[in-house]
């Protein structure tokens, strides 16, 4: 495996495969892997001859009183994994390497960078899909893995490859949980042991919803009322940043799911925030 830090240096790698006929899967990243990255590992691995992880913790994503200067970190022991995985190249760009000082372009999709996580994090997604974008420029893989744990993410992701003929199969690997339940996140780092204890019911409340849809209840204001007094007797140190109903493509709110909704949530616990999201199909 290749460590390499310079965007050029990497897009003339890319380009050279890409000449001599071989397909790159890419897995964007920004570090501190656990499961769920190592299965779109996995899947990338399995889908091109070529496996690009990149690892950047893109500053234009977050904002400013967020966790940018304190994102968990472990580059040892992400190449390790990366290595093992089978990855051709780790690419970890040197600092400011990725926009210039007079950078001025953005790529955004406000059709679906709106309600969500967009609430709370308004120019959030305008810097997930600008670094994206660079990224597939800089690799242009044949494909291109992203987790559906971040289904508002994968939604905007394959909207712009689409709206921009990005030469790119944008793939889908399903959410990695722990034993427990909990989604896993670079960001449960930041949970105390009891706020940990308590993240367990982010998605046990979820399920309690589930158990009551597939007894026939399909009104999501009543659905959601099941998963907040589970959350309220056994989260109470979490805060709902919100908790919504969508349809999975179009990410617009649902009230009665009479065919597929998509319930996804996002709740602070201690210094994190965490999402999960889970199928509500008839
Ligand atoms: P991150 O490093 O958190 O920005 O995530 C990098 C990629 O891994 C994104 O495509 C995420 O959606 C994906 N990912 C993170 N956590 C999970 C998980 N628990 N299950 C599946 N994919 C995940």
């Amino acid at each position: 495996m290749q460590l390499v830090t310079s965007p050029s240096k990497l897009q003339k790698i890319c380009l050279q495969w890409r000449c001599d006929g071989s397909t790159v899967g890419l897995v964007p990243t920004m570090g501190y892997f656990h499961e769920g990255h190592k299965n779109l590992m996995r899947i990338a691995r399995e889908k091109a001859d070529k496996l690009v992880v990149t690892l950047f913790v893109n500053p234009t994503q977050f904002g400013e009183n967020e966790d940018l200067s304190t994102y968990p970190a472990d580059h040892e022991g992400d190449a390790q994994i990366a290595r093992d995985l089978g990855a051709d190249i780790l690419f970890i760009p040197d600092a400011g390497s990725m926009y210039a000082k007079d950078h001025a372009t953005w790529v955004d999709v406000p059709q679906l960078a709106k309600d969500l996580c967009a609430t709370s994090r308004p120019t959030h997604f305008r810097g997930v899909s600008t670094v994206v974008t660079k990224l597939l420029i800089l690799t242009l893989p044949e494909y291109a893995v992203f987790g559906e744990k971040d289904w508002q993410q994968l939604a905007i992701i394959r909207r712009l490859v689409r709206d921009l003929h990005l030469p790119t199969n944008i793939i889908g690997g399903e959410l990695i949980r722990e034993k427990d339940g909990l989604a896993m996140s670079s960001r449960n780092a930041y949970l105390t042991p009891e706020e940990r204890a308590q993240a367990v019911h982010i998605n046990a409340g979820i399920r309690a919803g589930a158990a009551v849809f597939e007894q026939g209840e399909h009104d999501v204001e009543k659905l959601k009322a099941v998963i907040r007094a589970h959350w309220q007797r056994h989260l109470p140190l979490g805060k709902e940043d919100y908790l919504e109903f969508i349809d999975p493509d179009s990410l617009e709110p649902v009230t009665t799911i009479t065919d597929k909704a998509r319930c996804a949530v996002a709740v602070y616990v201690g210094k994190g925030r965490l999402l999960d999201n889970w199928p509500f199909y008839l």
